[in-house]
């Protein structure tokens, strides 16, 4: 070794590399390949100076990326000569700022196994103790307060480690070795168990284990705050019918489901169909909520997920929560704590006050959250894990974008389902789900959020994004925002977005069809867009064809009474009266609606430009809903659509027809001829699945039917799938296959949401290729 000739080399690597386990990693790399020099982390990512013989540093350099930590993402490795230097050793070096920051923050991780090995066995010093963890596992996003990510920046700061953990904590052969959140019972953080008396609380006397209070009073039938990672859940015993049902009246949600955390594999198979991609999801680092299909007689209240074939359900992923269910001993309703779309609580403080009167008990801690993030949705479609709300585990992992920022950007995001995009570099980080912006408690925590990922990646921002909708609180915001700093703001139209967004996270650019399809979107001619077919890129796009237009009778409670647009779609198909071919339909809304209001209504609807037209596939599915369920109201957005998704019939039918019109140049998608045939298949009394299967075959044979013709005008070959309705498990897999059949290639979305949870993508990529013209 010594005859080769020494080199001095200064390795940048970044990506996923700090609070990762990757220092430790890089020192032990080192010592086997006899180098010598330091490692430390900046603010741009880790800096190894290395020296040793050339093939020696050869071999480090290519098992930096093949090697690193499960948790870590390497994404660029960089390599300098420098002159020899005189080191003696290989060591670890404090961190160091340095000139404009970017690191990525690791997203917060589940429980290792080793952890897990040590917390339930009977001699480990950590045994039972509710907060332990390793550089492979524990809390990051949702602890740390700045960069770069040491222990004092971090809420851990209030703990000093005890000399048990300090020795592990500088031993570079120890698990722990520099892993920030490192903590035993005699210096780290302490569950409380807390008794609600009224509206206040009262600490249970230090006697009682505080997680064996928890598990005795959920197994009282008792609601249990408890707080978690990311912010509070409330939990209560799933099996529980009479609790279940309590613990929707007190937080107000009348029938959206509630998420299982359940104790292990057992008990997740009594309860649920799972899938070997699923098991892997639900076991991953990520630990999401996964949608799966209940089994029958799952021993779950109804009240659970009401009228539901699937459940949501995740394992324990932090160590308190394995040792509440241990203890607990069945599967628990684990709910944000919030009421009902208000953010998840996540102060302390915060949670107490806002849950009283709603849980009977709290098993809190003292380890501060410094950021909220709820639990992350996924649902596994195609094979491929898809996530729906994407927080707890994936933020703020960054996307690859195709086309660089050339300047820090900022998305706001639209105004429901919001999210935030910083873009930077080839990187785009998304900010985790902060819900609808509508209410001024979600918008309040998305301002949090946005400040607090300002200062943490030091961004400067030079240009913005934001949705074209006037009267977004997102787009206020932003135009307040950037007014106040001359930043430029670009106003992106939602479906443009929701394209780019699939095209950025598949990492390309080229132009594409894109079929946006969703709820709600302000179109470029000011009518509400929601079933459109696009061609485009991220500098610019077509409106190729579209959803035929109806009015919304009533504007946004459309969008929150779905009879609304069965009665639009009605009156659009057969006139002013629509009782002679939808009897059983209007006789239903007439036992609910007073028929003189009714009749307002219809003669309203037929009058141009008293009520928005909307072009919404989402509110498509509503109208059909409706009609199919003959029901009049709906309890949360998607439900009508969801029903109806859940009915289709497994046995394939004849497709609804759909008109294609040419018009102005454009191609509409007209579901007269659908109409038509339902209200008859209604009224004849056929099986409501055999109806929702031919509608649903019916809306992938139109949209996949516009897709031919736009590849023929265009010669564009890729489609790309995105928008809220791709959620609809039958539309996606359907529209996936026949499009391929027909050699498309399709691009779908993966990384970040189908819906708006996936917008801010969309908009930070578009803004960035506007500055280019
Ligand atoms: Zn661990
Ligand atoms: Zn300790
Ligand atoms: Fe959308």
């Amino acid at each position: 070794m010594s005859e080769s000739r020494q080199q001095h080399l200064e390795i940048r690597v970044s990506g996923t590399v700090q609070g990762v386990g990757f220092r430790p990693f890089i020192y032990r790399l080192a010592r086997e390949h006899d180098l010598l020099g330091t490692v430390l982390n900046n603010s741009r990512g880790v800096v190894i100076r290395a020296q040793g013989s050339e093939p020696a540093l050869r071999e480090f350099l290519s098992a930096i990326p093949s090697g690193a930590p499960p948790a870590a993402r390497v994404d660029q490795v960089t390599a300098r000569e420098l002159p020899l230097d005189s080191y003696t050793e290989f060591r670890i070096l404090p961190s160091e700022t340095e000139g404009e920051t970017f690191t990525q923050v690791s997203p917060d991780l589940a429980l290792c196994d080793d952890c897990r090995r040590e917390l339930v066995s009977d001699d480990d010093r950590r045994r039972g103790y509710p907060f332990i963890n390793c550089t492979n596992c524990g809390p990051r996003f949702t602890i740390i307060r700045a960069l770069p990510y040491d222990r004092p920046q971090t809420t851990m700061r209030e703990f000093p480690l005890c000399d048990a953990c300090r020795a592990e904590y500088d031993n570079p052969a120890d698990r722990r070795f520099h892993a920030q959140p490192v903590a035993c019972d005699d210096c780290g953080p302490h569950a409380r168990f807390l008794i609600a008396r009224g509206h206040t609380w009262e600490t249970e006397s230090a006697n009682f284990r505080p997680i064996s209070s928890a598990a005795r009073a959920l197994r009282l039938g008792r609601i249990v705050l408890i707080q978690g990672i990311g912010g509070f859940h409330l939990a209560c015993d799933a099996r529980d019918e009479n609790t279940v049902r309590e613990l929707r009246r007190r937080k107000q949600r009348d029938e959206k489901p509630f998420a299982l955390m359940v104790p292990d594999e057992a008990s997740l198979r009594a309860c649920c169909e799972v899938s070997s991609v699923e098991w892997k999801l639900l076991t991953s680092r990520r630990a999401p909520i996964v949608l799966l299909r209940r089994k029958e007689n799952a021993p779950v209240a109804e009240s659970v997920a009401p009228g539901n074939p699937g459940l949501g359900a995740m394992l324990p992923y932090a160590p308190l929560h394995v040792l509440l269910l241990r203890e607990f001993g069945g599967q628990l309703v684990m709910t944000s704590a919030n009421l009902r779309d208000d953010p998840i609580a996540y102060e302390t403080d915060d949670a107490l006050a806002r849950m009283a009167g709603i849980a009977d008990a709290a098993l809190v801690h003292d380890r501060p959250i410094h950021m909220f993030a709820d639990d992350s949705v996924c649902k596994v479609i195609g094979g491929a894990a898809r996530v729906w709300r994407r927080a707890r585990g994936y933020v703020p992992e960054a996307v690859h974008v195709p086309v660089p920022f050339r300047v820090p950007t900022l998305a706001f995001g639209p105004q429901l389902k919001n999210t935030f995009c910083l873009g930077k570099q080839s990187f785009a980080i998304l900010s985790q789900h902060g819900g609808d912006t509508e209410s001024a408690l979600a918008a309040e925590f998305s301002e949090r959020a946005l400040n607090h990922f300002l200062r943490l990646y030091d961004a400067d921002i030079r240009l913005a994004a934001c949705d074209l909708h006037p009267d977004y609180s997102t787009t206020r915001l932003a135009e307040t925002w950037c007014a106040a700093r001359g930043v430029p703001l670009v106003r992106v139209q939602h479906h443009h977005a929701h394209l780019a967004a699939c095209l950025a996270e598949n990492e390309t650019n080229e132009r594409a069809i894109g079929l946006a399809l969703d709820g709600t979107g302000y179109g470029s001619d000011g009518t509400i867009w929601g079933g459109e077919a696009l061609a485009g890129d991220f500098s610019s796009f077509a409106r190729l064809a579209h959803l035929d237009t109806v009015p919304m009778p009533g504007g946004d409670a459309a969008a929150r009474e779905p009879w609304r647009m069965a009665l639009a779609w009605l009156a659009d198909t057969f006139g002013k009266e629509p009782e002679r071919r939808a009897k059983r339909f209007m006789d239903a809304l007439r036992s609910e609606i007073r028929d003189d209001s009714l009749r307002a209504l219809l003669e309203a609807t037929q009058r141009e430009g008293l009520f928005p037209r909307t072009s919404s596939l989402g509110r498509l599915f509503d109208a059909v809903a409706a009609l199919v369920f003959f029901g009049a109201r709906r309890q949360y957005e998607g439900q009508a659509a969801m029903l109806l998704e859940y009915l289709i019939s497994p046995a394939p039918a004849v497709p609804y027809p759909m008109d294609v019109v040419e018009r102005n140049g454009r191609w509409i998608l007209s579901p007269k001829p659908l109409f038509q045939e339902l209200t008859r298949d209604l009224e004849r009394g056929v099986a409501a699945e055999i109806i929702a299967r031919r509608f649903h075959e019916g809306i992938v044979a139109g949209f996949c039917r516009v897709c031919d013709l736009a590849r023929e005008r265009t010669g564009l070959n890729t489609v790309a799938l995105s928008g809220g309705c791709f959620q609809n498990e039958f539309l996606h897999t359907n529209c996936e296959k026949r499009l391929t059949d027909s050699g498309f290639r399709v691009l779908t979305h993966r990384q970040v949401p189908p819906n708006d949870g996936g917008v801010a993508l969309g908009q930070a990529v578009i803004a960035n290729a506007h500055t280019m013209d």
